[in-house]
């Protein structure tokens, strides 16, 4: 076949008044794909071992490949370091008590609803549940699990009242009777009352 040298002469920022969307390109890196591409017809149909051209992905190329591992790295440095501090505070919990109440919440159904995607539930026994639970039981000691349904935060933990409504935004709890405290204080005594009624029913 008749080796054809002609190449197109003309600079890609040429083109930049027929087809606006170019001028976000810079002149330098058009050229230099016009050149990866004109080489690569060239091969196409004139080497025909070289097949298709495959064109340059950035998913290939070293940096990429260099910034994936630096990122990966990061990522598993705070993995060790929140599963670390998942180990310390739930020794913590099971040497200082005798029985830990937590809300049986569905996590997976909350996790799926939220679309915080697979990296979440991908903590199998690096959890921090499990870890508390099998280091009370090493102890002797209970994970006490509350009924998911259980209104640990509407309920009024001096009079037992319980509000049919609790914004996110209430970070305080009032009640009629008289009660005002802190949101999460008031659940963790609903918490702590529902899980000794638990254990000795
Ligand atoms: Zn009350």
């Amino acid at each position: 076949m008749k080796k054809q040298k002609k190449t197109i002469k003309i600079t890609p920022a040429a083109y930049k008044k027929e087809y606006p969307w170019l001028k976000e390109v810079d002149s330098l890196a058009l050229a230099n794909e016009q050149l990866h591409l004109e080489r690569a017809y060239r091969k196409f149909f004139e080497e025909s071992k070289t097949g298709f051209p495959k064109f340059k992905s950035k998913h290939g190329s070293r940096y990429y490949q260099k910034q994936k591992r630096k990122v990966a790295r990061c990522h598993e440095k705070v993995r060790n370091q929140r599963k670390d501090y998942h180990h310390k505070l739930s020794f913590r919990l099971a040497e200082e008590y005798d029985a830990v109440a937590v809300e049986d919440l569905d996590l997976k159904a909350m996790i799926r609803g939220l679309n915080f995607g697979k990296s979440v539930m991908d903590n199998g026994d690096g959890n921090f549940l499990n870890m508390l639970s099998y280091k009370l039981e090493q102890r002797g000691k209970v994970l006490v699990k509350t009924d998911r349904f259980y209104p640990s935060s509407k309920k009024c933990s001096k009079c037992g009242k319980v509000k049919e409504t609790l914004a996110l935004s209430e970070r305080t709890y009032h009640c009629s009777c008289g009660n005002h405290m802190d949101r999460d204080v008031n659940a963790a005594i609903n918490m702590r009352e529902e899980g000794k009624r638990l254990l000795c029913a």
